[in-house]
């Protein structure tokens, strides 16, 4: 939304809620704890009390807000975390909101006394798909998010820092070589053939996500958003969706090694361009106790899921989405819908690591393999 006139959109603008906008402690959220419904991670860990000690404070790189924080959970009760970063600091200014919440989503660790291990080795990945197993994957996918550590978190970006970074990854991307090297593409400018191209491929993300909008997201949208894939289409980019960047190795069937061991060399293509680049020693935002920053608490660590659709068109029948759910977090992992999370499912199913944090890459992705394993086994048993 560009002129004062148009009315904000929902899908796109960041629209706070009436109390948070007066920095005023929302009622709604003590009502909301005391209804039997879903609870946000967000508003099980906040309080008035928190809130008012909290709300003048504004962080040093970002001038984010803890107001600006729990927008999302605020305006969306029914959203699973429910609050965002706009930096690095916020998750320190903002710690009596932030570490509760990354405790409970990251059931186990412990801020004050664990650290975050990166281990991308595809080595280490012992286990491997069934015969069966791998019969019923259409496509594995892994990406991880990364965020630049001279920027804000997208939440609390301008028109220009978004700008910045979609210009440094233009930069970046074409220096890569070999089979990393590709095309890069500006949802400004992308042609209506181009545009169509990258959605029959499902390259394109399209914002339009409320509760991405709540947190200031998709601001600006679609100023500095943009896609990047390899000629062959197998590693792709997203340019400042929500953190600065996804980065994503893809491919049609389920060989995940292959898959895997691109990935960690495309982040290491993409770091070691950016270090050219700038000149600086350390490009992203990290920290020794959450491992990868990112402007959601669920994917800090090493903002990594690993992904394959299955066909299990019984098992959907037999036990639905959230059935299959239960058994895949009971092994760690998730199950969603194909069209990416909160979607519709017909025969097949997305099933992913669930942990991120205090957790090996290479680790993570044998819980994938272990839970796909797992739920082809109870598709072949019906
Ligand atoms: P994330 O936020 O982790 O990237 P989403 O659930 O939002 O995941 O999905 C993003 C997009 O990636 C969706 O279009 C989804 O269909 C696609 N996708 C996810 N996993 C796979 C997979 N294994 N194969 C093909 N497409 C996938
Ligand atoms: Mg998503």
């Amino acid at each position: 939304m560009d002129e004062k006139t148009t009315k904000p959109n929902p899908y796109f603008d960041l629209i706070m809620d009436e109390d948070l906008e007066k920095n005023q402690w929302p009622s709604k959220i003590d009502e909301h704890k005391q209804s039997t419904k879903h609870v946000s991670l967000m508003a099980q860990a906040m309080t008035k009390e928190k809130f008012e000690s909290l709300k003048n404070h504004k962080t040093a790189s970002a001038n984010w807000t803890i107001a600006r924080a729990i927008n999302t959970g605020t305006c969306y009760p029914s959203s699973f975390v429910g609050c965002h970063a706009g930096d690095l600091e916020s998750y320190k200014d903002f710690s009596e909101l932030f570490d509760p919440v990354i405790e409970n989503y990251h059931a186990g660790f412990k801020i004050s006394t664990d650290k975050h291990i990166t281990d991308l080795d595809v080595n280490k990945i012992t286990i491997d798909l069934t015969k069966e197993a791998k019969s019923k994957i259409i496509s594995t996918r892994i990406r991880v998010a990364r965020n630049l550590n001279f920027y804000p978190l997208n939440p609390a970006g301008s028109k220009e820092t978004r700008n910045e970074i979609a210009d440094l990854i233009e930069k970046v991307v074409n220096t890569l070589e070999g089979d990393l090297k590709g095309q890069f593409f500006r949802h400004t400018t992308m042609t209506e053939e181009q545009t169509q191209k990258l959605i029959d491929d499902h390259f394109l993300f399209r914002g339009k996500d409320e509760m991405q909008a709540a947190s200031g997201y998709h601001e600006h949208w679609p100023i500095a958003r943009g896609v990047f894939h390899s000629d062959a289409k197998d590693f792709i980019l997203w340019i400042n969706e929500g953190d600065h960047m996804r980065i994503i190795s893809m491919e049609q069937g389920g060989d995940i090694k292959r898959v895997f061991e691109r990935l960690g060399r495309g982040i290491d293509a993409i770091e070691e361009g950016l270090k050219k680049i700038t000149g600086k020693e350390s490009v992203f935002m990290s920290d020794p106790t959450l491992g990868m920053i990112t402007c959601c608490p669920s994917n800090l660590g090493t903002a990594m899921r690993g992904s394959v659709h299955i066909r299990v068109p019984k098992l959907i029948a037999k036990m639905g989405l959230e059935g299959i759910d239960k058994i895949a977090r009971e092994m760690n992992c998730q199950a969603r819908g194909s069209s990416g999370e909160h979607s519709e499912v017909i025969d097949r199913i997305d099933i992913s690591n669930w942990r991120r944090l205090g957790f090996k890459e290479c680790d993570l992705i044998q819980d994938m393999i272990k839970c796909a394993n797992k739920v082809s086994e109870m598709e072949d048993n019906i």
